[in-house]
Order: structure tokens, then sequence, then C-alpha cells
């Protein structure tokens, strides 16, 4: 049989709006007003099309990048050919370990799985060794309040209402943990999300601070994320459960975030580290030396769904991420829908679900 070859990469910018019950929160610096993401198109020889997510946080520049880098590099390859990836995060290396080249290669691999698993008619999770479970938990991650503890007690009530059962806050202050923990009663995990928020010098009473309201993880305190050995002192000094990794560079920073013993939870990203093939090489690398992967996903495409075959596939339950808000048009709630806390896991090919013309058509940048 004649090789199925890449004969189209296309890159689909969305800007998405979103309601999260509360003035626009900043992001890189601005107020934010949409929930931007870009979707990868990739269409094979024989007319079958694969869907990719890369972050959306830079879309322009991964648009570029893409197009001037990436797509040259791949249109007429075999596209059952799992490496394709892995070879263009060697060849574009000096064009930057991390940002927009590696955010469309991650478009890219993702929407690779996604043509493999429709090509061989069998779901993602299968590709990955099969789905352990049938449905995986969702924690809802509230966006940032900024220490407006009438706003987070509002909305965690709000998640509670709709069905989740574990909470992340973007906030700082121990009193917005503790006004969490006052609404969820003692039996919610809680984790808290500080997006680097301190340096090693006053890190450990921040974080003590919290102690008192039980954090099931305290989420990149340590600017920068890099720095593993303060990250480790911290850990041992406060006996508090850390999470770390959306802010990778590479499988190899897992592993020594890991030997370094830093961190209890890591948190690849399926649109930023490279795509589903390095993060799923991260959580098996992690779950064999007893720490959990629990991914970022703080996006709603292609990437969201990858995760959710690999936290179907890998050994240990975890939740997925789902950014608590309402967007001008969810993807996939008829097709994956969030019920009560708990996503099921699609069976059909690839990744299970395709992205809603709706949303293409309404909300293409
Ligand atoms: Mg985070």
């Amino acid at each position: 049989m004649a090789a199925v070859t890449i004969e189209r990469i296309e890159a689909i910018p969305l800007r998405i709006p979103f309601d999260h019950w509360a003035p626009p929160p900043l992001y890189a610096g601005r107020p934010r007003t949409t929930l931007d993401t870009l979707l990868v198109r990739v269409t094979t020889n024989r007319g079958l099309i694969g869907w990719g997510e890369a972050f959306g946080g830079t879309w322009p520049a991964t648009v570029a990048a893409l197009d001037t880098w990436v797509t040259p590099l791949v249109l007429g390859q075999d596209a059952t050919d799992p490496r394709i990836a892995a070879r263009l995060e060697r060849t574009l290396h000096n064009l930057g370990r991390s940002g927009p080249v590696m955010h469309a290669i991650s478009g890219l691999d993702i929407a690779l799985w996604d043509l493999r698993g429709k090509m061989e008619g069998v779901p993602v999770h299968a590709l990955l060794g099969g789905k352990r479970r049938n449905q995986v938990p969702a924690y809802a991650s509230l966006l940032q309040y900024y220490n407006d503890l009438g706003l987070i007690r509002t909305n965690v009530a709000r998640a509670l209402d709709r069905g989740y059962r574990q909470i992340k806050l973007h906030e700082r202050t121990p009193e917005a943990v503790a006004a969490t923990r006052e609404v969820t009663g003692p039996g919610i995990p809680i984790m808290v999300d500080t997006n680097c928020a301190w340096t090693p010098d006053t890190v450990t009473e921040a974080v003590l601070s919290m102690a008192p309201s039980k954090p099931l993880w305290v989420e990149e305190p340590i600017w920068p994320p890099e720095d593993f050995a303060s990250l480790a002192v911290l850990r041992q000094a406060t006996g508090i459960p850390m999470a770390i990794g959306e802010n990778a560079t590479g499988t190899l920073d897992f592993e020594k975030m890991i030997a370094a013993k830093a961190v209890d939870y890591v948190q690849p990203s399926a649109t930023k580290i490279g795509g589903l093939t390095p993060l799923w090489q991260i959580a098996t690398h992690a779950e064999a030396h007893g720490v959990t992967c629990v991914p970022h996903a703080a996006y709603f495409g292609p990437g969201y769904l990858a995760t959710l075959h690999a936290l179907a596939a890998k050994p240990k339950e975890s939740a997925i991420e789902r950014f608590f808000c309402d967007l001008g048009l969810m993807p996939y709630a008829a097709t994956v829908p969030v019920i009560n806390g708990w996503v099921q896991v699609p069976d059909g090919p690839g990744l299970g679900a395709e992205p809603e013309l709706e949303l293409l058509e309404r909300f293409r940048a």
C-alpha cells in the first residue's frame, strides 16, 4: 500500500470569550478577555484530517514558527511515523528549546496521534497501551481573583454546585486558601497555584502559612521555576507536596526535578512540551519513580483531549484540569462532556471528537 503522507498543515487561531464572574484577570501583563488557542489541522494525501493544539498564549508567534520552520520540513513525510516530532525538535533546537517553535511541534505531534488512531480505527488511549479507567475526575481550576475573598467563596461554591470535587486556586495568601477550605469543608482536595510567586529567601514562610488549610499541593512556588534545588529544600522544610512542570523544557527537566526530590506532582503541558509523545514519556518515568503525573491542561481543544487519553491510560488515577469559566462556546460540550465533575473517556478513533464547526466559524482570530 502506498504511504500516507502529510499534504497540508493549517494553523487555526481561536479567541474565545470567557466569563469567570469577575473583571478580566491579567495575563502576560495585560487584561485577558479571551482564552486563546491555536488549533493545528493536518491533512493527509488521502484526505484524512488530524487535529492538534498548540499553546494559545503565544499563538501569533507560533503560527509564524509553524509556517516558517515546521511545515516545510514535514510536508510529504509519512504521516504514520511516530518519530517526526522528535526529529523536528532536534533539527530546530537552535531556534529555542521552549516557546513558539516547541509549541508548534506540540500541535503537530498531537495531530499525528489523532491521525494514527484514525488510520488504525482505534482511540489514542489504545495506542498508549489501553485505558485503565472509563472516566477521569476533573478539577475546577479557578482563575485568579486577586485575594478577593468574596469572589473566591462565591466561585468555589459555584464549582461545588457544578459537581466538581477538587478545586485549584490561583491565589497566594493563607486567607484565600482558608476561605476556600471554609466553603469546601474537610473532604475536598484544594490545590494552590502561585505561578512562581516567591524567591527562595521568602518562600518558606509564605508556603507554611497555608499549611493549616491542608493543600493537596502548592504549585510553582519559586521563581525561577527551574530552581529545583531550592524547591527540594522547601519541600523538605514544609512537608507540603509540591507541583511543577508547565514551564519545563524537555523530558530531561522532569528527570532532573524528580532526581532532585523537588516534586510530588509533575505537570507537563501537552501543548508546550512537544505534544503527547513527551508527555507520555514523562508520565511513565514519573510514575515509575513514585511521582504522580497531573498534566497542565489550561485549554479545551485537542491538547485537552490528548491529555485526557494519557490520564485514561496511565497507571495512577489523577484529575484533569478544567479552567473554571463559561466559554462563548465550550468545545466538546456534547461529545466529551463533564458530568458531575467527571469526564467520560472517548472511545472513537483518534482523539475521539472533532472541533465543532461553529467554534471555528465564530471564534477564528
Ligand atoms: Mg499552573
